[in-house]
């Protein structure tokens, strides 16, 4: 039998080279050895957007159209929506007897984004809301409704994964063995960074390359990228470790690193030369998912029809699942 995965993309923006490289390159891989489900979280997605669900349901094809792209074969794995499959919900109350308001607060994930998101939380998170506290239950029951064993994420969900494995050993240990208990995945590249040298590329930050940008588009953001602060004029050796042109040159693999690197610190490479350079090789890596995309986009009927079926198989796997769950709680009535 294989094994199963089941991972989760919140549709607040398209992929951008975070998700490609930090999660999403390992799905399309990891699809041919195992059952993998990949989730649209738009219920997660409003727990920080519900004043803007327009943005969410935009997303929804948005984020499929990427998956496509990149190589998820609707053929081979599902994916679907996560409001679909009601039997999350369900779970996730069953689940939030589980775990204590001060687990919660203290998850470093929760923790980094509440500080991150002032504008909609407050500045000491004083207005937080029970369903953003709270999305790491959720999270809890996306992936054990479909048994998952493997969660292939990006390395800031790691807290939320131990987060997971907590409820379902509380559950196991209350109610008897019903659960399983998944593990995380991380890529090579556990975490990428943004183009301002933020830690994390992330949707909400406003520091990412998307893979759908235009040429335009990566131009002007690749000029703008944050490059070593004590390079001032162009023949100043400098430091490509802090460097982000350097870094995404690394990222995508552009021709003649060993070059640009050694040039880089010997004063021998201006930074608009190597930004230069790096659109190139931006272009070049981007092209072929944007040529895969371009059917989709074209089509849309196509993607809706894949998000449907996707989300009828999901739910199935899920009906079984709550079926256990409400047996091992005895609130089977039927
Ligand atoms: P948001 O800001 O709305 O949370 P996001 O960019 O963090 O968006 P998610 O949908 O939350 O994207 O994440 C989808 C997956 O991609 C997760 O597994 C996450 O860990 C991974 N991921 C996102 N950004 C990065 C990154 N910069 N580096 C590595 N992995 C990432
Ligand atoms: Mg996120």
């Amino acid at each position: 039998m294989k094994k199963t995965i089941l991972t989760g993309i919140r549709p607040t923006g398209r992929l951008h080279l975070g998700h490609y490289f930090g999660a999403s390159k390992n799905w399309v891989a990891l699809q041919y050895d195992y059952d993998s489900y990949f989730e649209i979280a738009d219920v997660q997605a409003l727990t920080d957007n519900f004043d803007n669900p327009e943005k969410v349901r935009t997303n929804v094809r948005e984020i499929a159209i990427d998956l496509l792209a990149i190589g998820i074969d609707p053929e081979k794995s599902t994916i679907f929506i996560q409001s679909m499959i009601p039997e999350i919900a369900e779970l996730t109350i069953y689940y939030s007897n589980l775990v204590t308001m001060a687990r919660l607060y203290r998850n470093p994930t929760i923790k980094t984004e509440i500080a991150q998101k002032k504008a909609l939380f407050g500045n000491d998170g004083e207005s937080v809301t029970y369903g953003f506290v709270g999305y790491p239950v959720s999270q809890a029951a996306d992936i054990t409704a479909f048994k998952g064993d493997l969660v292939p994420v990006g390395e800031d969900q790691l807290p939320l994964i131990e987060q997971c494995r907590e409820i379902v050993r509380k559950f196991n240990s209350i109610y008897g063995e019903t659960l399983k208990e998944p593990e995380s995945y991380l890529s090579e590249t556990k975490r990428i960074k943004g183009l301002d040298g933020n830690d994390k590329m992330g949707k909400s930050l406003g520091n990412a390359i998307y893979l759908r940008d235009s040429e335009d588009e990566i131009k002007k953001k690749i000029m703008g990228a944050i490059t070593d602060p004590n390079k001032i004029k162009k023949d100043d050796k400098a430091d490509p470790s802090v460097c982000m042109v350097y870094y995404y040159h690394k990222l995508i693999n552009s021709d003649n690193l060993d070059t640009i690197c050694k040039e880089c610190k010997e004063g021998q490479r201006g930074c608009v030369q190597c930004k230069k350079e790096l659109i190139e090789s931006m272009n070049k890596f981007l092209s072929p998912i944007k040529e895969r995309a371009k059917y989709y986009e074209e089509n849309p009927e196509v993607v809706d029809k894949i998000l449907i079926e996707g989300s009828k198989r999901a739910r199935e796997v899920a009906k079984e699942t709550l079926k256990d769950v409400k047996k091992a709680i005895k609130i089977d009535y039927e």
